[in-house]
């Protein structure tokens, strides 16, 4: 089963991917997560990622088109995978629909969770992260049992640099302007998708499993 999982930010993205990858067995592939965990380790990867994450840019194509062919091409993948962050951009995906054709492998379906922007402004401003196990949290809608540390590790909650209030906004509508070539392109191709993201969390990931379930 290869997905692909769409989203704006506070859509809901991690938590469904979470449950995907537990649920079916297929690995996990975020863009994000491996540039911070570069940046976390200080490879020369992650220090060029960095420059472009800190200013809410992002890392130019080659460099992740890279990282996601190397990712894709281990033995972990041979029975699916759950792409999170990537592609970003109708290049991107491009890149993509040749790195799998040279693979001998196709999308199935890309997951595209939908929720209203005022929403996300809401989910975003409240989200907490661990810094040690990557745990999300959110002070209204998920909140730890003790305030500020992580219920599974113990670990230390932060907010996340680009949750700050100032910036969500902004950060909503570069994303919305990003993802509409994208949404459209992949429309084309008829792998699209949309689940309603604005439900309980456990009929979003039953809305998921329904769509999947004819791919086992
Ligand atoms: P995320 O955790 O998906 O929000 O990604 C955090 C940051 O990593 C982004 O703001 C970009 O700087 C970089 N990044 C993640 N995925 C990609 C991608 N597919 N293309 C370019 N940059 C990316």
């Amino acid at each position: 089963m290869n997905l692909v999982l769409m989203g704006l930010p506070g859509a809901g993205k991690g938590t469904q991917a979470e449950q995907i990858v537990e649920q079916y067995g297929i690995p996990h592939i975020s863009t994000g997560d491996m540039f911070r965990a570069a940046m976390k380790e200080g490879t020369e990867l992650g220090l060029e990622a960095k420059s472009f994450m800190d200013k809410g840019e992002l890392v130019p194509d080659v460099v992740t088109i890279g990282i996601v062919r190397e990712r894709l091409i281990k033995d972990d993948c041979i029975n699916g995978f759950l792409l999170d962050g990537f592609p970003r951009t109708v290049p991107q995906a491009e890149a993509l629909e040749n790195l799998l054709s040279d693979l001998d492998k196709k999308i199935d379906y890309v997951i595209n969770i939908n929720v209203d922007k005022s929403i996300l402004m809401d989910r975003l401003t409240g989200r907490r992260i661990c810094k040690d196990c990557g745990s999300t949290y959110h002070l209204v809608f998920n909140p730890p049992a003790k305030e500020g540390t992580c219920d599974k590790c113990g670990g230390e909650l932060y907010q996340r640099a680009d949750d700050n209030a100032e910036t969500v906004q902004n950060r909503l509508d570069v994303n919305i302007k990003q993802q509409e070539p994208l949404l459209t392109f992949y429309e084309t191709k008829g792998y699209l998708r949309t689940i309603d993201g604005q439900q309980d969390i456990n009929k979003v990931f039953a809305d998921i499993q329904q769509l999947v379930g004819d791919l086992r």
